[in-house]
């Protein structure tokens, strides 16, 4: 009776303790993660043991943003490796980078969000429930930061190793010649035309979707073999499509030159009206150009010709395709990423090209293949944090890849607006834009010619700067070799 008093009591007591220890466990949340900025010089010197933990999700000039567990972060403070916290509370949170052209416009964000000013015109920006593009003005540039990944990012002072394609000399080849002649202003000036005939291909619109038809249409009149790239994205969950024709190597299938441009558009009132002539009707025209030249046409690398949707909203698209071909290891030789390249004023024509510093190789080929097949004034910059488009997701995920723009130093004055026409344009810009972009494209996939189909297999080397995406938690993070 003792006994069976005492078991009773014993249970008695342990039965709420367990209840309560369980309680204890599932009431304990999960870490918090905070979101903080770091000197590139600093994350230079964070403990290999911690690296697995901090995850660099966004580059900008001099510094990077990373996603850190909190207990983390006071380690590292005690580590004299200094930051600062951008947000305290991550978690579920969707972030922007916002681009903030003009000194007030800091101010103007925080009317519809939290915005901390980051570098020079970039501001970390975040809002509620809403997507940025849905509520911020056009005026605006966004990118999306994706707080799941690793990207590939570059080490000051650290030497770039470069492809094989970054020595090889670009000597003047008869068939290039040729494919450059052929490059049409009709066809140039009519695929604007049609492309702003949409009248919006803002991109949660249905004349966006059928832009998106149409450019399929054109590549397969063509003979190219083309497909969708369906995605969904935002937090209302759009649907919309990348793009995507081919041209398969005859030698290396398996490695890709991609030309590329954004085809949707966004105004002051982009359900309406949202021309795009410029931005980016001209880059898309541009890539159906060397697209009808190159179909047919025998290379030893395979050609993609790219039309991109929601740039305007983050760059989705582009990072959509990034992502997948870094999952499915694809071989990526070069990205040639053209946006706005149509308008000039009177007296400047210049084309500016922006890479980052592992692609600086693909930049200076671009110049000399520009130089040597049409040549035009160009002028680039080597900054990883610079100029938003597309080239950006392939950055992220350590591809090769150019922004070529019109200067910024004559900046288009119908930007994002619906005066964004094609009666606004320089097409003869465009011609010789395009044609540097062919013969580029050309050069790196290689004519395939018999004499070539002769020699010995070349050794293809991924890309040097290439950084591995990572999920925290299933894999340390490598150090670029
Ligand atoms: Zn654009």
């Amino acid at each position: 009776m003792i006994r069976m008093s005492v078991r009773r009591r014993v249970w008695g007591a342990a039965v709420p303790a367990m209840i309560f220890l369980c309680l204890l466990v599932f009431a304990v949340p999960s870490e918090d993660t905070v979101l903080v900025r770091i000197e590139k010089t600093d994350a230079e010197r964070i403990p290999v043991e911690m690296e697995a933990d901090i995850l660099i999700v966004q580059e900008l000039r001099t510094s990077l943003i990373a996603v850190v567990p909190s207990s983390r972060w006071d380690g590292l403070a005690g580590l004299g490796i200094s930051g600062k916290v951008l947000d305290g509370d991550a978690d579920g949170k969707a972030y922007f980078l916002v681009y903030t052209p003009r000194p007030g416009d800091p101010d103007v964000l925080k009317k519809f969000g939290t915005a901390v000013s980051l570098d020079e015109r970039t501001c970390l920006f975040w809002s509620g429930a809403a997507e940025a593009r849905e509520i911020l003005p056009s005026v605006f540039k966004i990118k999306r930061l994706w707080l799941d990944r690793q990207i590939a990012w570059s080490r000051p002072g650290k030497a770039v190793a470069e492809p094989p394609e970054a020595r090889a000399d670009v000597l003047s080849d008869p068939w290039i010649t040729g494919w450059v002649a052929k490059v049409a202003k009709v066809n140039l000036t009519a695929s604007i035309q049609s492309l702003q005939n949409f009248k919006s291909r803002y991109t949660s619109t249905g004349t966006c979707q059928s832009a998106g038809t149409y450019l399929y249409n054109r590549f397969i009149q063509m003979g190219l073999s083309c497909s969708y790239e369906p995605f969904t994205f935002s937090r209302s969950s759009i649907s919309t499509r990348n793009v995507i024709a081919r041209l398969p190597g005859k030698k290396y299938p398996g490695q890709v030159v991609i030309v590329c441009a954004h085809y949707d558009s966004i105004s002051d009132r982009p359900v309406l009206l949202a021309p795009g002539a410029d931005d980016n009707a001209s880059g898309t025209a541009a890539v159906l150009e060397i697209a009808r030249v190159l179909a047919g046409k025998s290379f030893e690398y395979t050609v993609k010709f790219i039309c991109f949707s929601a740039e305007e909203w983050g760059l989705y698209g582009s990072e959509n395709y990034a992502r997948r071909a870094k999952n499915r290891g694809e071989k990526i030789v070069g990205v040639i990423n053209m946006d706005m390249v149509s308008y000039t004023d009177a007296t400047r024509k210049k084309l500016e090209i922006y890479v980052n510093s592992s692609s600086n190789w693909l930049g200076s080929k671009f110049i000399q293949t520009a130089a040597t097949y049409a040549p035009l004034p160009i002028a680039k910059y080597v900054d990883g944090s610079a100029d938003w488009s597309d080239h950006w997701s392939f950055w992220d995920y350590g591809f090769y890849a150019l922004c070529g723009i019109e200067s910024a130093a004559d900046w288009n004055p119908y930007y994002h607006r619906t005066t964004d026409t094609l009666d606004k344009l320089n097409l003869n810009f465009c011609v010789s834009v395009t044609k540097a972009s062919l013969a580029t494209v050309a050069v790196l996939a290689k004519p395939y010619t018999a004499t070539a189909a002769l020699s010995g297999p070349e050794a293809w080397s991924p890309n040097a700067g290439f950084f591995p995406a990572v999920s925290r938690g299933t894999a340390a993070i490598s150090k670029e070799p």
